[in-house]
Formats: structure tokens, C-alpha cells, sequence
């Protein structure tokens, strides 16, 4: 963080002072605390912001108390070369993902702690959230808007970094102080390698350019070019049928983006596809220069042609090409080739498996292949009653051999994981209903 643990750093910023200090520094653990003092009369003073009309609101309001924008400038200021992932003297450590805990003293956000956990559990962090009453006093007063959070997670301190400085102003949506044509590019930068993949994207934007519609699209325009869907690719897909009971919301790329996130919040490197189909998320990794070494596997030859015709592997530059490789193979049978990397991806596959043959391919992934990270994903047979277009009762897919509610997968993957020796957590992908979960389930398993 380029900053002398031993001494109290002061900065002076256009609404008040803030203060970064450490309070403790030691071989095993360090916290270094960023503390701001908002000062609300010098902020009416300098006429900043958006005060509509001369009311209180303007001297007494809740910014010298809870994180918002102002978080993210003092950022920029205190933390600006660790944000951008350099380090004069300790480069590697920089490029390491690294356990990181983050405590939000308080942050308002309106529209709940669902919403919390769903800008931060995609990027792979634990969240908490302890909400606080309006007032002690007055219980009857019930809660307000304010929480406590806390996110845990092995990340890039740069990426914590750039994911608190665009999170926490789209938590406080309803105030901002700071809107300019230069914030776009400052969105882009700063969620440069994530935001592009991030399932709520469209959501973040929006709140993080309040009341500016127009700089919304010009980020979503942009993000997108970053992303590079492919919508022919879609038209033509096998698992076309699924595909179109999910279009209202776009869950593949939902489920794409979320894989992508905890992928690289576990810092691996050299990653599986397993029953990558035509590959839609090899396109996603190939993207991402974090990711040195690239596998696709599938039973289906067919998938895999039509996956290098996608890909345009033929013509792909050397560097990429060599990234890249499509192997045909059956999660049914151990196989060698598969052995040796830090994660493996199964995305929407395990239901294509015979129930009966499950424990096979758990003991070729789990017990043979063996990388640190598993992440599963498959529907959540309860959410079905959500797709109009689905008749009740029916699969999503019509070579789907079973669809899970929560429990059975969570059940399923627990056993998978006391048995071979991992720790499992789960995600939800897609728009949660409070009922029926989110349509698609995640399961990450660690060694
Ligand atoms: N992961 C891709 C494809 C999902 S469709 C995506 O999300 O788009 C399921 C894929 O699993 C199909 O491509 C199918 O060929 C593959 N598959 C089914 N049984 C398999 C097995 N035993 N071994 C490897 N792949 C298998």
C-alpha cells in the first residue's frame, strides 16, 4: 500500500480530511484502517453535490457517517498505486491472491442486503451483514437502511481495491455527489478484468451513474465490446432449447460471468473446461490474461468442431493458440490428461450424467484429477415454475437426466466433498426469487 505502517498519513480532499493508519502491522497480519472526516458545512460552502433546494437536509444528512462516493475519492487518493496492482518493491506479492478481509464500518443502502451479497458474492467473497436500528433508543422505530459488512475473500489486494471503489457508491445509489463525463472512464478503468463479466453489470452501471441515463449506455456499450458476445453463436447452439427458456434473462451469460469471477478470486492460472460444449466459456477465459493455460473437454467431437469453428482456433495468433487446447474425453474414465491443474470447471453437464454413474465421474474429478478448485454448476429444479415457457414437471433440456432442488445438490456436493477431502460453498447465479433460489446453482469446492 506504499504507506509507512508506522506513521498516521493525512490527506486533505475537497470535503474533509482523510486519515490512514495502521493498527497492526506485524509478519502474519496487517490492517491498515482509511478513515474519513466529512466535513458537511465546508461541502455547502463549496456548493458540491446535488442539494436540491436550501433545506436542512444540506447541513444534516448521514454522508459524514456512512461510506459512500467519498470512500471511493479518498481511494484514489490514499491507495492509488496499490489500486493499479504495482509495487516498486514486492511485484509478486501484488500479482498474488492473497486472504483479504474488508470491514465496512457502515454503508446506507437502500434497497437491502440482498443486494449487497449479490454486487460481492460473485466476485468470490464471504459476506456479512449486521443491519443496525435506526435508533438504539427506539426499537419501535425498527431498522434502517444502515449495515455493517464484511467481506472475506483470497483476492489481488489491487482487485479488492477496485472492487470496493465502484461497489460501495452503487450500495449508496441515492447520493452522489461527484457525476462527470470522465466518470465513465473512470467505471471502465477501475472495473477493468471483472465488471465486464460481473451478472449484475447492467445494475452497477446504472447505479453508479445515477440519473445519467445516457453515460449508463455509453458504459454498457463499451463493457460489451470488452465482452464479446457472439449472439449467431447462440442461434446455432445445441442446447438451443434451454437457451431459449432462459433468454428473458440472459442466464448464460450470468452463469459465464459468475465462473469467470470466482475462477480468477481463486488466482488460478491453468484451468479445465469439462464438458465444454461449444465453447462458450472457453471464449470468456481465453479473454482473460490471468489464465495461462486453457483445456476443453468434451464427449461430443461435434461440440468440439463446432467449438474451434467459434473460436476461430485456425486462424487465432500464435500467443493465444498456444493457450488453448480441446481435448475428446469422457468424465466417465480417468484420464491423464487431466491431472495437475488448479481448477476445473463443470458447467451445466453434471445433470447430462447418468444419476447411477455420478460416483464414476466424482472419483475421475475429484480423486484423479484432483485440482485445487472445482466449481460445479447445474439448475435449480425449483426455480422452474418461473419459466413460462417451461411446462411443469419438465426439464430444462431434453437430455437433462435430473434436476436438483437446492438440498439435493447441496447434500450431493457435501458428500463429494467429505469424501475426497474439499470444503464446498455455494452461489447463487441469476435473479434470486425468495421462494424458488436463483435458476442456476454454483457449487466451489477448495481443497
Ligand atoms: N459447459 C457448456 C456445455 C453444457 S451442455 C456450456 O455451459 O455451455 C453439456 C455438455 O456436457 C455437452 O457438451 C455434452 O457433450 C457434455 N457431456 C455430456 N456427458 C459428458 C461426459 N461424460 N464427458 C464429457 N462431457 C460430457
Amino acid at each position: 500500500m506504499h504507506k509507512n505502517p508506522a506513521r498516521l498519513h493525512t490527506l486533505e480532499l475537497s470535503f474533509g480530511k482523510a486519515h490512514v493508519f495502521y493498527t497492526e502491522a506485524s509478519e502474519e497480519r496487517c490492517t491498515a484502517a482509511l478513515l474519513l472526516d466529512v466535513d458537511p458545512v465546508g461541502l455547502v460552502r463549496g456548493k458540491r453535490g446535488s442539494h436540491e433546494g436550501g433545506t436542512l437536509d444540506q447541513y444534516v444528512n448521514d454522508r459524514p457517517y456512512v461510506l459512500s462516493s467519498f470512500l471511493s475519492v479518498a481511494m484514489g487518493r490514499a491507495f492509488g498505486t496499490a489500486m493499479t496492482g504495482r509495487s516498486k518493491g514486492r511485484q509478486e506479492l501484488a500479482d498474488s491472491a492473497i486472504p483479504l478481509t474488508a470491514t465496512l464500518a457502515v454503508v446506507a443502502c437502500r434497497a437491502g442486503d440482498g443486494l449487497i451479497r449479490e454486487l460481492f458474492e460473485p466476485l468470490g467473497y464471504s459476506v456479512k451483514c449486521e443491519r443496525h436500528p435506526l435508533d438504539e433508543k427506539f426499537p419501535e422505530w425498527g431498522e434502517g437502511p444502515y449495515y455493517s459488512v464484511t467481506l472475506e475473500g483470497t483476492v489481488q489486494l489491487s482487485n479488492l481495491l477496485n472492487h470496493l471503489y465502484v461497489l460501495v457508491p452503487v450500495l449508496d445509489a441515492e447520493k452522489h455527489y461527484w457525476i462527470g463525463k470522465d466518470e465513465v472512464e473512470k467505471l471502465l478503468r477501475k472495473g477493468e478484468g471483472w465488471l465486464a463479466t460481473h451478472p449484475h453489470k447492467e445494475a452497477i452501471v446504472k447505479r453508479y451513474l445515477p440519473r445519467q441515463r445516457q453515460l449508463a449506455r455509453e458504459a454498457l456499450a463499451q463493457l460489451s465490446d470488452e465482452d464479446n458476445p457472439d449472439p449467431d453463436a447462440v442461434a446455432e447452439n445445441n442446447s438451443e432449447q434451454e437457451t431459449k427458456i432462459e433468454e428473458p434473462i440472459r442466464l448464460w451469460q450470468q452463469r459465464m460471468g459468475a465462473v469467470v469471477a470466482v475462477l480468477r478470486s481463486t488466482g488460478a492460472k491453468r484451468v479445465l473446461d469439462l464438458g465444454c460444449g461449444e465453447g462458450k466459456l472457453l471464449r470468456e477465459l481465453l479473454e482473460e490474461k490471468s489464465f495461462t493455460e486453457i483445456v476443453g473437454m468434451d464427449v461430443s467431437y461435434r461440440s468440439l468442431e463446432i467449438a474451434s469453428q467459434r473460436l476461430k482456433l485456425e486462424r487465432m495468433p500464435g500467443k493465444l493458440r498456444e493457450k488453448l487446447k480441446l481435448i475428446h474425453g469422457s468424465l466417465m474414465y480417468r484420464d491423464k490428461r487431466l491431472a495437475g491443474y488448479d481448477a476445473a470447471t463443470v458447467v451445466e453437464v453434471i445433470e447430462h450424467l447418468d444419476a447411477p454413474r455420478l460416483a464414476a465421474f466424482e472419483r475421475v474429478l475429484f480423486e484423479a484429477a484432483h485440482p485445487k478448485t472445482v466449481i460445479v454448476t447445474t439448475p435449480n429444479a425449483e426455480y422452474n415454475v418461473k419459466f413460462e415457457t417451461l411446462p411443469a414437471g419438465k426439464f430444462r433440456h431434453k437430455d437433462h437426466r435430473f434436476e436438483w432442488t437446492r438440498k439435493e445438490f447441496q447434500d450431493w456436493a457435501g458428500r463429494v466433498s467429505a469424501r475426497f477431502g474439499y470444503t464446498v460453498r455455494f452461489l447463487p447465479v441469476g435473479e434470486e426469487d425468495a421462494q424458488a433460489g436463483a435458476p442456476t446453482q454454483m457449487g466451489v469446492f477448495s481443497l
